[in-house]
């Protein structure tokens, strides 16, 4: 059999597996081959030297493993309580092992009077050790001259367990395949300079399941995660450079009269350093020739809506029409009202198309698109219907990003033969660890700077008990002139409910802000758009001071005049939409201020996410909090993206080894982007055979 295809050996032909086995294994592990076997790695092993005495088991400690003699098994209880229990003991004490399911298989197994060895997770119950369904065998002292005192224990099922392959029975496969295979079989995939300090890739197999010492684990587990993840930054790395080379995009020559004429006499500030930074690294981009397919990360307030603006103008100098698309109408109309008066000295025409433009005025934007009257149009996805034809789109900037499909992006490369350059600007921090495995295909800026004076938010955490001097300091702030926002969750699962709250919100707000001295405006999700629209705009012009609502004002809201927001039963939020929510106020040069309010009764998490917001106004920060706190597969848009199954690695724990795989991974791709250097031959290689690698039974 050749190297390639011993691995993809159906797991069948597996001495000891047989074909009742391989059905077992294919639906309960997805294990389908020897080399889905040789991947499938063990999540501990047993080191039979490890044992700590019963008497010193304490409820600091989490897994224990212990020693001693099964005395007395009994079952007790009915149906569902029915439960197993018996005393393990040895000469310092003894713990009780449970089982409540299972029971006749367990019960077959051990042996009344015999020494086991013992492995789970101890709970305290009435002060006495226990533990749940431990793994337990017969205990049998280490044979001098055995290779490998550190036994693996696999992952398996209750399913696969009372058919004879528990997680130590399934290193029995493992072991049988360790003797069939041969290094060849496991090539080395990494160029030889990273293998410097470590261990090659066949020793590391062998290793990650019979380590011959807990360090020898330790190093084989580092290699193979910085493997795989420097597998995985080669291949978005040579993605990006393919969709490079092949997709043709508009070459943005020249930068010329509007962008210099308004960079040097309309510019209302002076750009921050990130803003320069990232508008060189578009005019680059789309100077080469090559589609743009950028996301442009910013924080809150970090200025991304010049950006959009700036780049605008340079398509613009090369004689090509641009779009803006903001997921709301609200905020597509405060964008259109911006870029208006920016350049309402400048020789541009400028158009807002939404789902509430007039017959007549759509006739003419259509028109005036097609002729190429109309240089900038700002909109809704109202843009992307097919009716909307552009005489040469060649930039499309879209806002707020996860508020806008994939597919909807798809729709406007078809508005033109050459696609146009896509700007994506999102303002939901997305970890930059995260942003580099998930988006690595993507070109990706940051601006991680806000303008200079801003202030930075204050944030506070107070209980609803004291909802009343909330709402005092709400009135001396309205009482300065400034406006406020009271937000209340959106429960998902049932809207009525955050109906109810809102309601009964909205008239305790009332009666603190009595009509007429105060004004107050309502925006939710069941209102018309119109209703909403009207709501919002009392607001955005002054004329109420207080906006009540739920989060639908979320997004990219700019009123500077606003300077206190209000979150009700901020426990109910995630980070990320708190961040969003705060980044509503603080946009002009007041002190602003966020004030969570939250029940007593918050869990820990929740109070330890509003503990967060309150320490740091950084929105990377952050994010890479709520990283850590939800795990990376709850994070917005990565979802799908299956950029994060890794076998091994661990982005969050891992962050050196990704750093350094994505350092390397772009050094060499940028270098020899086709790996066909002698150094690269082995990356490229074992990429090829990836690429190929199909399981049999899969097919099936
Ligand atoms: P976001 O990144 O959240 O979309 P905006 O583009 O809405 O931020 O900008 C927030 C506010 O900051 C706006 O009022 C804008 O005019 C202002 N701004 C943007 N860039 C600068 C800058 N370089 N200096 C001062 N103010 C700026
Ligand atoms: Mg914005």
């Amino acid at each position: 059999m050749s190297q390639a295809t011993l691995l993809q050996s159906p797991i069948e032909y597996l001495k000891g597996v047989g074909p009742l086995r391989a059905d077992m294994l294919k639906k309960e592990l997805n294990l389908y081959t020897f080399g889905d076997l040789l991947h499938h790695f063990p999540h501990r092993h047993i080191d039979k030297t490890q044992v700590s005495p019963i008497g010193q088991v304490s409820p600091e400690m989490d897994f224990v493993q212990v020693r001693g003699v099964l005395q007395g098994i009994d079952i007790i209880g009915e149906k569902r309580s029915r439960r197993m229990v018996t005393q393990l003991k040895d000469s310092t004490g003894q713990i009780e092992l449970a089982w409540f399911q299972g029971i006749n298989w367990v019960q077959k197994s051990i042996v009344e009077g015999q020494a086991y060895l013992v492995f789970g997770r101890v709970s305290f119950f009435n002060g006495r050790a226990q533990i749940v369904h431990p793994e337990i065998e017969p205990y049998v002292a280490a044979t001098a001259g055995q290779k490998s005192l550190l036994e693996p224990v696999y992952p398996s099922t209750e399913k696969l367990k009372s058919r004879g392959l528990n997680g130590k029975q399934i290193g029995k496969l493992t072991q049988t395949l360790f003797q069939q295979i041969r290094e060849q079989d496991v090539p080395e995939n990494l160029p030889s300079h990273l293998l410097k300090d470590r261990m090659g890739r066949w020793e590391a197999y062998r290793q990650i399941h019979f380590p011959t010492s807990q360090e020898h684990y330790k190093n084989a587990l580092s290699r193979l995660v910085f493997e795989e993840l420097f597998i995985a930054q080669v291949r978005l790395n040579l993605i990006k450079i393919d969709r490079h080379k092949n997709s043709k995009g508009h070459k943005f020559e020249i930068v010329g009269d509007n962008f210099n004429t308004f960079y040097n006499n309309h510019l209302p500030f002076q750009l921050t350093g990130a803003q320069k930074r990232v508008i060189k690294e578009i005019r680059q981009d789309t100077a080469r020739g090559f589609q743009m397919n950028r996301l442009l990360q910013g924080d809150v307030g970090s200025g991304k809506t010049m950006i959009a603006l700036l780049s605008m103008l340079i398509a613009a100098d090369n004689g090509f029409q641009s779009c803006l698309m903001a997921p709301t109408e609200i905020l597509a109309q405060q964008h259109y009202a911006s870029l208006s008066e920016l350049l309402k000295e400048m020789p541009l025409e400028v158009a807002l198309l939404t789902g509430s433009t007039k017959t007549a005025e759509r006739r003419r934007i259509l028109q005036g698109l097609m002729d190429d009257t109309i240089h900038f149009v700002v909109g809704t996805h109202a843009i992307i219907e097919e009716v909307v034809q552009f005489k040469n789109l060649g930039l499309a900037v879209i806002d707020e990003q996860h508020r806008f499909g994939v597919a909807q992006r798809a729709q406007l490369w078809k508005k033109s033969k050459v696609p146009p350059h896509v700007l994506v600007m999102t303002a939901t921090p997305i970890p930059r660890t995260l942003a580099m495995t998930a988006f690595g295909d993507l070109d990706y800026s940051v601006m991680d700077e806000l303008p200079p004076g801003r202030q930075p938010i204050k944030t506070v955490h107070r209980y609803e008990t004291s909802r009343a001097s909330v709402m005092d300091f709400v009135k001396t702030e309205i009482t300065k002139g400034r406006q406020a926002y009271y937000v209340y969750p959106l429960i998902e699962e049932s809207e009525k409910m955050s109906y109810e709250d809102l309601m009964q919100g909205y008239e305790q707000v009332k009666s603190f802000f009595p009509e007429p001295k105060y004004k107050i405006s309502m925006v939710h999700g069941k209102q018309k758009n119109i209703e909403k629209e009207t709501n919002m705009k009392r607001f955005v012009l002054g004329d109420t001071q207080i906006l009540v609502g739920t989060t639908v004002i979320e997004v990219g809201v700019n009123v500077p005049n606003a300077s206190v927001m209000v979150i009700e039963s901020a426990e109910k939020f995630g980070l990320s939409q708190l961040h969003q929510l705060r980044g509503r106020v603080g946009r002009g040069s007041e002190q602003s201020y966020c004030i969570l309010l939250s029940s007593v009764k918050a869990s820990r998490e929740a109070k330890n996410r509003l503990k967060i917001m309150c320490e740091t106004n950084d929105g990377f920060v952050i994010a890479e909090k709520d990283l850590e706190l939800r795990g990376p597969g709850d994070i917005d848009g990565t979802r799908q993206s299956g950029a994060l199954n890794f076998r091994l690695a661990n982005i969050i724990n891992d962050r050196q080894a990704l750093e350094e795989a994505k350092n390397e991974a772009y050094a060499i791709c940028e270098k020899d982007p086709t790996l066909s250097a002698p150094e690269n031959a082995l990356t490229r290689a074992f990429l090829q055979s990836q690429k190929t690698k199909i399981g049999w039974g899969k097919i099936a």
